[in-house]
């Protein structure tokens, strides 16, 4: 077996256990697919099996579906969370996510599908407008780095690959507005799929909560930029602050682009030397107390 085709298994298995573990039955088609690779699909009102899809599953929200949700539904983004989501973790990484709460009754449904389908159709998530196609990541064991495929999910109950559209899946996700989704949510993309490819490796418990923070709500992340040391810790052009203050989307691209420079030192984030020396004297003298603890613990402890 190659590496690239051990990449390529590896991927499909780890999106096997994903989906399997979303919905009720379901065949990962095992087929390599590319933005130009082809499927036949349609989904309508009116199709027999409307709305089948929006129960007992699991739907993962990116950062642009929290923002695009929470400000449809008019909430802050504390409301939002406390309202209509869980936490949960990013299969196969010990990263922490945010996933839509399904009611707690028998229909489990999401809170936001009625008989007439979806009510929040034009902001509905990323995963909702990708189905049925999925992404998954082939690792590149030699280089210890992976790349993007696509995979076609096939739910027994899903009528839709019974019709005749063909779509190229690039144009199934532009037609499904997936790909404004895709170029905001980027960075963080990139943080996700990397952590993938390392799969459970151990994060610091700060990088752990900067991660979900960032992920989850910009509000937090929005204090924790203009009520802390922040500003003065990073060289930020002052036009860009000033952006960042004033508009949303740009606070949210802002907030993934630092993610992945402090999860990965990826990106062109420039810290000044002054906090530099002021981090590095904090770790020296977190490690010189450590180290006295353990002094003091081993001379406690009995021989
Ligand atoms: S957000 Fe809309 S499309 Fe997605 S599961 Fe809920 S009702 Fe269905
Ligand atoms: S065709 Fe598939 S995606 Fe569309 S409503 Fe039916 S089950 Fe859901």
């Amino acid at each position: 077996m190659n590496s690239e085709q051990k990449g390529f298994d590896e991927g499909l298995s780890e999106i096997k256990k994903d989906v399997e573990a979303k919905v009720k039955k379901s065949v990962v088609v095992p087929e390599y697919l590319t933005g130009q690779s082809k499927i036949y699909f349609r989904c309508y009102p009116g199709i027999g099996c409307f709305t089948k899809c929006c129960s007992g599953t699991r739907i993962l929200l990116s950062p642009y579906d929290i923002y695009a949700l929470k400000k449809r539904l008019g909430m802050t983004y504390n409301e939002f969370l406390a309202t209509y989501t869980q936490q949960s973790f990013i299969d196969n990484t010990p990263l922490p996510i945010t996933i839509l709460k399904m009611k707690n009754d028998e229909t489990k449904s999401c809170p936001f599908v009625t008989a007439e389908g979806c009510t929040v159709y034009a902001d509905r998530p990323l995963t909702c407008r990708y189905y049925p196609v999925g992404m998954g990541i082939m690792k590149q064991f030699d280089k210890g780095t992976g790349t993007n495929f696509f995979i076609k999910i096939k739910e027994d109950h899903c009528l839709g690959h019974n019709e005749a559209k063909a779509w190229a899946i690039d144009e199934w996700r532009a037609d499904q507005g997936s790909t404004v989704y895709d170029e905001i949510n980027n960075d963080w993309m990139e943080v996700v799929l990397k952590a993938k490819t390392l799969g459970m490796v151990e994060f610091s418990q700060k990088s752990l909560s900067l991660f979900f923070m960032v992920s989850s709500n910009l509000d937090a992340f929005r204090k924790f930029v203009f009520e802390s040391n922040f500003l003065n810790a990073y060289e930020i052009e002052p036009e860009v602050v000033k952006r960042i203050k004033e508009d949303e989307i740009e606070l949210l691209k802002f907030s993934l682009s630092w993610l992945r420079f402090t999860m990965y030192g990826e990106g062109d984030f420039k810290v000044k030397e002054e906090a530099r020396k002021t981090a590095r004297e904090r770790l020296i003298a977190e490690r010189e107390e450590q180290a006295r603890l353990e002094r003091e613990r081993s001379h406690r402890e009995p021989d």
